[in-house]
């Protein structure tokens, strides 16, 4: 099948909007919302309880992986999906743990998103006996894998710079001093080709309201290699990851299967709404995509340092390096990035003084990032974001 890309026409961008924020919350595909409408009156309206049979509904965590997996490069049968990430990292660091039994640290980076430290310190609170979490620069991860190691987790692309880790090189590394490794994917599932399988990671994770456009609560999702899933334990051991939820035993049994890391009721308005999205997918030769996405973002970074030199690029120079988004640390770049937005250019800022751009190619092309850059420098070049009213914080940055 022949990859077009971009795919502009699959989604709802709102005129006059140039979208450089899907890497945080993906746009709108088309057909989105009439499935919802279906499910909720048709479905839910319909057929009542009924539809968790007659519909669909109790395969649908499984179907939707399954569509995931072929996006991470991981066998059918060994993702699940549901929670939030948050929630998915927990489990897989617990199960990981329990692993390695002997071994006590938990190796992360300076740079990894602060939830997923956070799911780490409040584990290692709940299990107590001695764990630590260590947290070196990213550059310093690869020398810090010690046999003190019981898990490596990371993010492989960071969310604030950009900044990619080596998958391979690192899983090997883990491996090779006798830990287990977990894959953070929040920010490169639907950006790149990944391999997930051929890395030999034990466990990888995500979420897929990001490039996977599922829309603001989208479920989570979790591999796990599939010679370990049957010796997982899990941590939230709900009636849904359990081998026979309908047969209401007292005990816990777990699913023979990645099901067992599902823990309860799955989300099937947001499921069936990223059912739908996925279809963007279908088609897409992820190496245009990714090839795609460099173009983007090399023009971006040369357009801007042209254009705007009070910027300093906080991202890799080199795109074998660098994730599917562009950062520039800028000293008003929240009120930059606000009157920015004013003009319809849509990024993000990240604390401390991070402007961020992420790189869609199925709905971005060359002329909206020369667009996006001409407005940005004459955001810059006129201080229009001195206007006090970019300077009020909402709650989401
Ligand atoms: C977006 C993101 C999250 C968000 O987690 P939720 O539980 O879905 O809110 C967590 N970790 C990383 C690395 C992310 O990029």
């Amino acid at each position: 099948m022949p990859t077009h890309l971009p795919r502009k026409d699959l989604f709802e961008i709102p005129p006059g909007v140039i979208y450089l924020d899907g890497n945080s919350l993906g746009v709108l595909p088309k057909g989105a919302a009439a499935r919802a409408a279906r499910v909720i009156e048709d479905e839910w309206g319909g057929q009542l309880i009924r539809a968790w049979n007659e519909a669909g509904w109790m395969d649908l965590p499984r179907v939707v992986g399954d569509r995931i997996a072929t996006l991470i490069g991981a066998p059918a049968g060994s993702v699940a999906t549901g929670d939030t990430l948050s929630i998915k990292v927990y489990q897989a660091l617990d199960a990981a743990l329990k692993m390695r039994p002997d071994r006590r640290v938990i190796l992360s980076d300076s740079g990894n998103f602060p939830s997923d430290l956070y799911m780490a310190q409040g584990l290692i609170g709940t299990i107590g006996k001695g764990y630590a979490l260590r947290t070196p620069a990213p550059d310093a991860v690869a020398a810090a894998i010690t046999d003190e190691v019981a898990v490596v987790m990371l993010t492989h692309v960071d969310y604030r710079t950009g900044r990619m880790h080596d998958i391979d090189a690192i899983t090997r590394a883990a491996h090779a001093a006798g830990a287990v490794m977990i894959w953070d994917l929040a920010h490169s599932a639907g950006a790149m080709a990944l391999d997930i399988a051929g890395s030999g990671a034990e466990f990888a994770v995500g979420c897929s309201y990001k490039y996977l456009n599922g829309g603001p609560g989208a479920p989570a999702f979790i591999h796990a290699r599939p010679d370990i899933v049957e010796r997982i334990d899990p941590a939230l051991a709900g009636w849904l990851g359990h081998a026979a939820p309908f047969a209401m035993e007292p005990g816990y049994r777990p699913a023979m299967s990645t099901e067992r890391l599902r823990v309860g009721t799955p989300p099937i308005l947001q499921l069936a709404v990223l059912q739908e999205a996925l279809k963007v997918w279908d088609g897409v030769d992820m190496a245009a995509l990714r090839a795609a996405s460099i173009a983007l973002t090399e023009r971006f970074i040369a357009e801007v340092e042209a254009r705007c030199p009070m910027l300093v690029l906080a991202s890799p120079r080199d795109p074998a390096r660098r994730g599917s988004q562009v950062s520039f640390a800028f000293e008003h770049g929240y009120a930059a990035m606000q009157a920015l937005i004013a003009r319809g250019v849509i990024g993000d800022f990240r604390a401390p003084d991070i402007m961020r751009f992420g790189f869609t190619p199925l709905y971005i092309d060359e002329a909206d990032v020369i667009a996006a850059a001409a407005i940005l420098q004459e955001v810059l070049t006129t201080e229009a974001w001195r206007d006090p009213a970019y300077r009020v914080r909402g709650k989401v940055t």
